[in-house]
């Protein structure tokens, strides 16, 4: 799409801009491999997934004796699809009421925001959802969520200087009783430098269990791609507390570094379930594979 398009717009100028003028003037040899890696890490697509593709590119060069630079940056597009298309798995809400998200990050991320965001997506599916305020780290983030809850008619369970695993047990009990279908639960966010702090949120989670047996259905860990290889500390950091079961990437609007999401499907894969592509209510869009390939290379 359009707007996808125009999101990544800074990832595409630095890969398909990049490959362009590589692949504009001349032919397939070790030189142009060479500067096409350094184009694929300086877009954060990290040391594992570019090593990877180079060495796909490399047999097709030799065994579909691809000649032109054309060919070479189709075959491209299609490794990198290959390698981005297990992460494609939407959240399908549909297997439980009421379906409880857990959303998880560090500060500044886009958790806040991604919640008002997805709150507005499930509404458009015809869900009633309930956003708890478990963010209480950050005073603002509740008052965010609250603001941001009246304006579209959702509920928000917050409570004044509460922990955040009461106000998320309250939440659970409150959509249960209004038999509400989506539950997205903020948790309060740490400092990147905080990363071994994970007691507080892992308790979350058990508490979570408590209010609802089959919960968290869903473990969003949400990532700004401008930190690019340090998604990957988080995706780990968060996993071995929380249990990641799906991450939303943001901010890829803002950055060159989209590849990212290709290191994290060599290196850490979990199903990418939204890309934020800017900071308007739809700037969030269930990831595509074959959309994401397009909006960089076409
Ligand atoms: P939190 O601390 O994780 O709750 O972060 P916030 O939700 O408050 O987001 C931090 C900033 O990032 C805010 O200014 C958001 O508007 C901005 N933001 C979040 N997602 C996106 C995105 O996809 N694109 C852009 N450009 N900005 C975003």
């Amino acid at each position: 799409s359009e707007r996808l398009k125009a999101g990544l717009s800074r990832t595409r100028q630095q890969l398909g801009g990049g490959l362009a003028s590589l692949f504009g003037r001349r032919k397939i040899d070790e030189e142009l491999l060479e500067e096409l890696e350094a184009t694929l890490l300086m877009a954060d697509c990290g040391v594992e997934a570019t090593q990877h593709l180079l060495g796909e590119l490399r047999k097709r060069w030799k065994r579909d004796r691809l000649e032109t630079a054309d060919q070479l940056q189709k075959a491209l597009a299609d490794e990198l699809h290959a390698i981005l298309l297990p992460l494609e798995e939407p959240l399908d809400v549909s297997g439980h009421s009421p379906y409880i998200i857990m959303i998880a990050g560090v500060n500044g991320s886009g958790k806040t925001t991604s919640i008002g965001k997805l709150a507005k997506y499930f509404q458009g599916q015809g869900r009633s959802v309930l956003l708890a305020a478990g963010d209480t780290f950050r005073a603002a983030a509740r008052e965010q969520l609250m603001t941001w809850g009246e304006r579209n008619n959702v509920t928000v369970i917050a409570q004044d200087g509460g922990d955040s695993a009461a106000v998320i047990f309250d939440a659970i009990n409150a959509a249960k009783a209004r038999r509400i279908d989506v539950v997205l639960a903020d948790t309060a966010g740490r400092l990147p430098t905080q990363l071994h702090l994970m007691d507080e949120i892992a308790k979350v989670k058990r508490v979570i269990a408590k209010a609802s047996p089959t919960g968290p259905h869903e473990v969003l860990l949400v990532l700004d791609a401008n930190i690019g290889q340090n998604a990957l500390a988080q995706v780990k950091a968060f996993d071995n507390a929380i249990g990641v079961t799906g991450l939303v990437v943001t901010k890829l609007d803002g950055t060159a570094k989209g590849g990212v999401v290709a290191a994290i499907a060599r290196q850490y894969p979990r199903p990418l379930r939204f890309i934020g592509v800017g900071e308007g209510i739809d700037d969030l869009q269930p990831f595509k594979a074959r959309e994401f390939v397009d909006a960089l290379f076409d």
